[in-house]
């Protein structure tokens, strides 16, 4: 924190001193009839930045010595007074201008991703974050998300930017495209600003690998993609069969069969992962690379995941973090479902493969409330952890709507139970429809704690789309929107309690 004027002649970014940092934001506020919001006083290279807000409306506030805009003195210094749009084109300028407020490349460092599927969750991921150490993926959607809520990459990255603003976040946030499948689903989100991209090679994993007779395997194992391999099969029995590796101290051994069912369960993924990889490179711009595995049919072995780095590191590629198919049941929205001690133990031996190519980060993907593991994440990963979390945070959403607006969250709730069957297909989730709270049920209940219903709550995680798309938006996101606005300091509040709960364990 620094004293306006050193905070204006200096060029890192600082939050205003405490000392002053009311009596500013008292300034600003009867300058530019706002409500400005005292933390969001920031700034650096000449640029106090603020944010506030009339009504739910909220406006950027830019002060310089340029002589473009109101006159005010700030602090005794005379300065002028720019109010700016919370839009697009206010966006990109503030970025440009301020890297605070721009994604940043967050390499091997611990980290949270804080997927905000209403875009106004920043501010409370934020408090979360604070004190943590944890580096925060604030910009973070998967395609299918913003298919689902009918968001654009542009949409994400500016709510980040102006949340970061408005809690006057200087610590730097890292972006997260989520889930790419394809070089244009990379045109897509580049385009927003995105600098790391999560490559899901899912559907090129051949899943029935895991059960196919030996002659069979052959047959496929001739047919992967050698060219694109850069190798042959023959080259890659014998570049693993039998032979016995030392992997951080513990020592794996390949049996042809595991070999070939390895390279046929991933080798088009492999060829797949690293086209992906080489079209992101030549676009000649920074980035940072993830791979996730998450979401195939069986659980990635400790001898798969060895197989994987170990080609995709022949081949070239780089890489921050890998998410594996962890064994257990990772579905949305609720704790862990399995042997934990089990668990732990192939936990530990993922560390290790890791460790082996670079000490890249283990991505924990589904990573949401499931607190039962996150101290074995802890303790195992030495840092080396990235928690993605998405939907958790649109569910605490709703339990601010249930705790200030009760009949509008019972009316979702009411349409989630009618959409859950159908919108539960592509997620992880086993919750019974029949388990799921009623709306006439919670007269005797405290509405909040509904969300913390097992089925329920994952009938709302599934149901988000529906939801939030419902008649365009105007059933239930615009009074969403609303509510939550309206009552920003409790949602952020509510968020910020959660969040703490997942990042807390992960810091140092
Ligand atoms: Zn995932």
């Amino acid at each position: 924190m620094k004293k306006l004027t050193e905070l204006l002649s200096g060029d890192e970014p600082a939050n205003l001193a405490l000392t002053e940092r009311d009596a500013v934001a008292k300034t600003l506020s009867a300058a530019s009839s706002l409500k400005v919001y005292p933390q969001s006083s920031c700034g650096g290279k000449g640029v106090l930045y603020a944010m506030g807000r009339s009504g739910i409306e909220k406006t950027v506030l830019r002060l310089s010595s340029a002589n473009d805009g109101t006159a005010v003195k700030v602090g005794g210094k005379d300065m002028f007074m720019q109010k700016l749009p919370c839009n697009h084109e206010t966006a990109v300028k503030l970025r440009a201008e301020a890297s605070f407020l721009a994604p940043k490349l967050v390499g091997t460092a611990t980290s949270g991703g804080c997927g905000d599927r209403l875009g106004i969750a920043t501010p409370g991921h934020i408090q979360a974050i604070i004190g943590t150490g944890v580096v925060p993926y604030l910009a973070q959607q998967s395609i299918r998300e913003m298919e689902r809520t009918r968001r654009t990459p542009d949409q994400v990255m500016d709510c980040a930017t102006f949340g970061v603003l408005e809690a006057g976040w200087v610590g730097g946030f890292g972006s997260d495209a989520d889930h790419l499948k394809k070089p244009e689903n990379v045109d897509y989100t580049m385009a927003a600003g995105f600098t790391m991209f999560t490559i899901d090679p899912g559907d090129h994993v051949d899943n029935d690998a895991d059960k196919l007779p030996e002659a069979d395997l052959r047959t496929k194992m001739s047919a992967l993609p050698w060219d694109g391999l850069e190798t042959s099969a023959k080259e890659t029995l014998s570049r693993y069969s039998g032979k016995k590796i030392d992997v951080a101290g513990l020592d794996l051994t390949f049996s042809e069969e595991d070999i070939l069912r390895a390279a046929v369960k991933y080798g088009k993924a492999v060829n797949h992962t690293v086209m992906m990889y080489r079209y992101i490179k030549g676009k000649g711009k920074p980035f940072e690379l993830e791979m996730s595995v998450d979401e195939t049919d069986s659980p990635t072995t400790t001898l798969e995941h060895y197989y994987f780095a170990s080609e995709l590191r022949r081949l070239g590629a780089e890489w921050i973090g890998l998410a594996p198919r962890f064994i257990g049941r990772f579905e949305k929205g609720v704790d862990y479902i399995g042997d934990i001690p089990a668990f732990e133990k192939a936990y530990i031996e993922h560390c290790k493969v890791a460790e082996a190519f670079g000490n890249y980060k283990l991505s924990i993907h589904s990573g949401s409330d499931k607190f039962s593991i996150y101290p074995i994440c802890a303790k195992h990963a030495k840092g080396r952890v990235h928690l993605k979390t998405a939907g958790t945070s649109y569910l605490e959403a709703l339990r601010t709507v249930a705790c200030v607006n009760e009949p509008l969250f019972l009316e979702i709730l009411a349409f989630a139970i009618g959409r859950y069957e159908e919108d539960k297909k592509s997620y992880h989730v086993s919750a019974d429809l029949a388990k799921v709270i009623r709306p006439e049920a919670c007269k005797h209940l405290n509405a909040p704690d509904i969300l913390d219903q097992f089925d329920t709550r994952q009938a709302f995680h599934v149901t988000f789309g529906s939801v939030l798309t419902a008649d365009d938006g105007k059933r239930f996101k615009t009074a969403i929107m609303q509510t939550l606005r309206e009552h920003e300091e409790k949602h952020y509040e509510i968020i910020a309690k959660h969040m703490r709960k997942h990042f807390a364990p992960l810091a140092g």
